[in-house]
């Protein structure tokens, strides 16, 4: 029988390329999404299939549906966007996921958690492995989404013990790529936004910070591949690239690459930005068979090529 796959959030960057990956095998996919930053240009493209079906819903409500696999990405990952309304944020991460743990329980589908590198916080073990515990502050402006990530986490592994469900965690650094959106307030899309149009670099603090950036096509080939690990592997396990950059040297690959004359100018570093962060992906390696395949400048030239295109037609 075919799948019925059902993908919260998957009218967001990642979700959207996640649907595209699996019409591209049997079964069905269902997209569940309340648009809040999501857009319906990342799945209109997708529409004419018929295995492909839409449902505008906000996860912080139940839902009943009948489906095998759920993947549950819905909440806003920017921090923009994520801090713009924090209760709402908590709400969709915590309220969210013990919906869609409800419904998994309920229909016995598999069921995969979209959570993050921040669940790391500022980080004092690096790279991050699996079984670093964080440091996370719980009171701060970016507490909203960590500790909902945090607590989204401890649910599903609640679930797993007490209800035996079949869970699939992930915890995703820095992910980008095309469908980003120009006004998302993330460093990628920030400064090529930037470069194409000749403005001033936006640095925060001194762009000593680093992070490690993973082109998306390779995050959703670990996110399948996640899925359809044995059923007693739940993870928690690090998706991303271990190629670690510094905040300056991320701007002077894309000046270099867009041909631009833009400056750099320096603003305030945002609170509790974490100053440093690359994953330990052996897990990944191992349990996965999985490794990253995009350099950052093939991901950079996709993703510049995408914006060119949004911007100036
Ligand atoms: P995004 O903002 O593009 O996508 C999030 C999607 O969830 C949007 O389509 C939005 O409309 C939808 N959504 C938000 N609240 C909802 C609600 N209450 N009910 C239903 N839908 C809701 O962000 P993204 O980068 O695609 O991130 C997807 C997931 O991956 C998020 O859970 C995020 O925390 C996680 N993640 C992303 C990254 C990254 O670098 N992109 C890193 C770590 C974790
Ligand atoms: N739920 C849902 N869809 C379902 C089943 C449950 O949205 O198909 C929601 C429901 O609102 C419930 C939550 O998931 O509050 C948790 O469900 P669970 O069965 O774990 O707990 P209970 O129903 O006992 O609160
Ligand atoms: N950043 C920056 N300029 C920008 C946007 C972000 O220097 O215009 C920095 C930010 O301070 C952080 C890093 O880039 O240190 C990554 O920020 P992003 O918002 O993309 O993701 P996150 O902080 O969640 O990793």
């Amino acid at each position: 029988m075919n799948k019925r796959i059902m993908i919260t959030g998957g009218a967001g960057f990642l979700g959207s390329h996640l649907c595209e990956r699996l019409l591209r095998e049997p079964g069905e996919v269902l997209c569940v999404d309340n648009f809040y930053t999501g857009r319906k240009q990342n799945i209109a493209h997708l529409m004419g299939d018929h295995r492909f079906e839409v449902m505008r819903h906000d996860v912080t409500f139940p839902l009943y549906v009948e489906v095998d696999q759920i993947y549950n990405l819905a909440c806003p990952a920017s921090p923009i966007h994520y801090q713009f309304d924090p209760v709402q944020t908590t709400k969709t991460s915590v309220h969210g996921a013990i919906n869609m743990l409800g419904l998994a329980k309920r229909v016995k589908a598999r069921i995969l958690q979209a959570s993050t590198s921040e669940v790391y916080g500022d980080p004092e073990v690096h790279p991050q492995h699996e079984g670093y515990w964080g440091k996370v502050n719980p009171i701060g402006v970016r507490s909203c989404y960590d500790e909902g990530k945090r607590c989204a986490e401890t649910l599903f592994f609640d679930y797993w013990r007490q209800h035996h469900l079949q869970i699939k965690v992930v915890r995703i650094f820095n992910t980008y790529g095309p469908r980003m959106r120009p006004d998302d307030g993330r460093v990628v899309s920030n400064f090529i936004v930037q470069a194409l149009k000749g403005e001033d670099i936006s640095i925060y603090g001194e762009g000593l910070q680093t992070r490690s950036f993973c082109y998306v096509d390779d995050l959703i080939d670990a996110m399948v591949r996640m899925m359809k690990s044995p059923d007693g592997f739940t993870g928690p396990v690090n998706i991303g690239n271990p190629t670690e950059f510094t905040m300056l040297a991320l701007a002077e690959e894309i000046l270099r690459q867009t041909n631009s004359a833009s400056r750099l100018v320096h603003r305030p570093l945002p609170e509790d930005d974490p100053r440093q962060r690359r994953p330990d992906i052996s897990l990944a390696q191992k349990s996965l068979g999985w490794s990253p395949r995009v350099s950052l400048e093939d991901g950079l030239k996709e993703t510049i090529a995408y914006f060119r295109t949004l911007i100036f037609g």
